[in-house]
């Protein structure tokens, strides 16, 4: 695609990345057909190529109107596109510069203005995050559906085992997840301290940035990254504890982001490069010990039982960790039951749900019956924000994958 950046961006680290990009589309459109906001309006402009177009236009100098920003809203950030693409254009990177220019140029008012506000100081906030679902789960009936559907019942975590092992990694605790479903990581810590990790969240880390970022708070979300780098370095660099561990696919994206969001930061870009190449998905990592993992679960025996799969696509199309996960619950006994278009979103996209909430919902809708054909009793994932929207549409229980290998390790219920 030939180029002419104006003059306020040309220049730039951001308009050189942009320029980049964009020189590699060839306009083929094989990225239409995998995106699921196409695949559901119709439109061009709801595609990659057409929110490609309304980017360089907006990179070119032209006009930026409410238009452009409602086509670039819509986008889920999914990046099916991305995995469709012959030609490797990295549009979520580009998306991030359009948006951000575009969030200057066409300012929010009212209600959109204030559900963000409050949306980028609430939930990234853990312990009002925490104390906000506390309140909600008291008076969870009275709740309008779209708040109910964010308020997951409680359910027991379980005891998290006493460090014993002298390999350690670090849990990323997150905003959301302790309040949401505190089970995922404690069956993380319980799973892999079968496997000879000893798992601890360190106590001054918090929400990983994306919230923030996805929000167009890109500045708040780079001194999130910092504040979890300081947390995590000195048991790092002494080599106290080996890597990071993310149990939701979401924040793993981001976390592994950090040596690009901080590449300008003198302070901080050699670490962040280092703490990004030490973060592992949770289904990495287990995978690792595969073999041991193997035979602890041959000692359990136990019968099949049929699930259905999601993959979040920030496993799948973020991190690029595709088959991994269906290979361990497999070696776990698990029969993994047909699940069509597995590679389009299932409509959480993290605050999208709620500030897209028709599309997000026609995403579930089709996504929930995609993963109920096969017959399965339980639906397996791994980003809290897709199993929360999930389980608010279905009576199928919607489990994080780790559980399910760790009900069959350690008899924990799911
Ligand atoms: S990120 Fe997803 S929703 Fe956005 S353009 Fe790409 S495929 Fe479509
Ligand atoms: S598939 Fe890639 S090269 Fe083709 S239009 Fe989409 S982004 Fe451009």
């Amino acid at each position: 695609m030939q180029t002419q950046l104006a003059d306020f961006i040309r220049n730039t680290p951001e308009g050189r990345e942009a320029d980049e990009i964009l020189r590699k589309c060839v306009h083929c459109g094989f990225c239409t057909a995998t995106c699921p906001t196409y695949q559901l309006l119709g439109d061009e402009l709801d595609g990659p190529r057409g929110r490609i177009y309304l980017i360089k236009q907006l990179l070119e100098g032209q006009d930026v109107t409410e238009k452009t920003r409602l086509h670039l809203d819509r986008c889920l950030t999914c990046r099916s596109c991305e995995s469709t693409c012959p030609s490797g254009v990295h549009y979520s990177r580009l998306a991030d510069i359009g948006r951000h220019i575009v969030e200057q140029r066409v300012p929010r008012r009212g209600l959109d203005q204030a559900a963000r506000w409050v949306l980028r100081e609430l939930v990234p906030r853990a312990s009002v995050f925490g104390a906000a679902m506390k309140a909600g789960r008291a008076v969870r009936g009275l709740l309008p559906t779209v708040l109910k559907d964010k308020v997951p019942v409680a359910r027991a975590s379980g005891p998290w085992p006493r460090p014993r092992h002298a390999r350690r990694m670090y849990a990323l605790a997150g905003c959301a997840q302790p309040a949401m479903a505190p089970s995922i990581n404690a069956a993380t810590a319980r799973v892999l301290d079968t496997l000879g990790i000893s798992l601890q969240e360190a106590p001054t880390a918090g929400c990983c940035g994306a919230v923030r970022f996805h929000l167009n708070d890109q500045d708040g979300a780079r001194g999130e990254a910092r504040r979890n780098i300081d947390a995590w370095w000195p048991a790092i660099e002494s080599g106290e504890v080996e890597g990071i561990v993310m149990t939701a696919s979401g924040c793993g994206v981001q976390v592994k982001d950090y040596g690009h969001l901080l590449q300008h930061d003198p302070a901080y870009a050699e670490r962040a490069a280092r703490i990004s190449a030490l973060t592992r998905d949770v289904a990495e990592v287990v995978a690792g010990e595969a073999g041991q993992l193997r035979a602890q679960l041959n000692a359990k025996g136990g019968g099949e039982t049929a699930v259905a799969w999601h993959a979040p696509c920030t496993l799948q199309h973020g991190l690029k960790v595709r088959g991994v996960v269906e290979q361990l619950l497999a070696a776990a006994g698990f029969r993994l039951t047909p699940v069509r278009d597995g590679h389009l979103c299932c409509g959480s996209a993290g605050t999208y749900s709620l500030l897209q909430p028709e599309i997000s919902h026609q995403l579930r809708d089709n996504k929930l019956a995609a993963l109920g054909a096969g017959g399965a009793g339980i639906i397996l994932s791994a980003n809290i924000g897709c199993i929360t929207h999930l389980q608010a549409g279905t009576s199928t229980p919607v489990r994080h994958w780790i559980e399910a290998i760790d009900a069959r390790l350690n008899g924990f219920p799911l």
